[in-house]
């Protein structure tokens, strides 16, 4: 087959790691079977690119600051995601959790990396590594004071299994002292780690 999938940028003389090597493999295949375009790869990749925890944080800040919003976030999260403007994979549905006093949830992906990336992002490194997906489920809450986060002893935790057919975001708490705040400054205290549950929103 004719390789129209150039790189210009790409160093030939680097040699390709083996997982490099499956990944190209697996593009090709599928490219010359006619389930994806060739620039398909590459269109998703930027989506994701382009998306970054800010995007989360404007989900939350809105819940916070309209309780009818918050209620069809959390009833129908794709539904009240999309009314904000955002796009979602058609394939990979999504949850959204509250954290309250009584309950704070931790996503994690036990299987590999499943990760709300259209309204965060790329995964960070540690969310995939094995060590996470291994001791969230096995020790949460060691996990969480290794994040900073302490939680109140008679909080319950509820560790969040993302798979790639549904992926979880956490409303976190919405910080004390914030009553007068807009929702874009609201927005500015809700952190990629709180909207994955190993941490809690900024105070202000
Ligand atoms: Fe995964």
């Amino acid at each position: 087959m004719s390789d129209d999938h150039s790189h210009p940028d790409l160093k030939h003389h680097v040699p390709l790691s083996e997982r490099a090597k499956r990944a190209i493999a697996i593009h090709r295949l599928l490219v010359a079977k006619g389930i994806i375009g060739p620039a398909e790869v590459e269109s998703v990749i930027d989506q994701v690119r382009t998306r970054s925890p800010a995007d989360g944080a404007k989900v939350v800040a809105r819940a916070w600051t309209d309780p009818a919003y918050k209620g069809r976030l959390l009833s129908d999260s794709r539904s009240a995601v999309l009314e904000l403007g955002y796009r979602l994979s058609r394939d990979a549905d999504l949850a959204v959790v509250e954290n309250t006093a009584g309950v704070h949830h931790l996503v994690v992906c036990t299987l590999c990396s499943c990760y709300p990336t259209a309204l965060l992002g790329p995964p960070p490194d540690w969310y995939k590594s094995f060590a996470y997906r291994q001791r969230a489920v096995v020790e949460p809450r060691a996990v969480l004071r290794e994040f900073g986060t302490e939680l109140d002893e008679c909080a319950r935790v509820r560790v969040v299994d993302s798979t790639a057919d549904l992926r979880y975001l956490v409303l976190p708490r919405r910080p004390g002292g914030t009553d007068g705040m807009s929702e874009v400054e609201l927005a500015g205290l809700v952190t990629r780690d709180s909207m994955v549950g190993v941490g809690e929103a900024k105070t202000p």
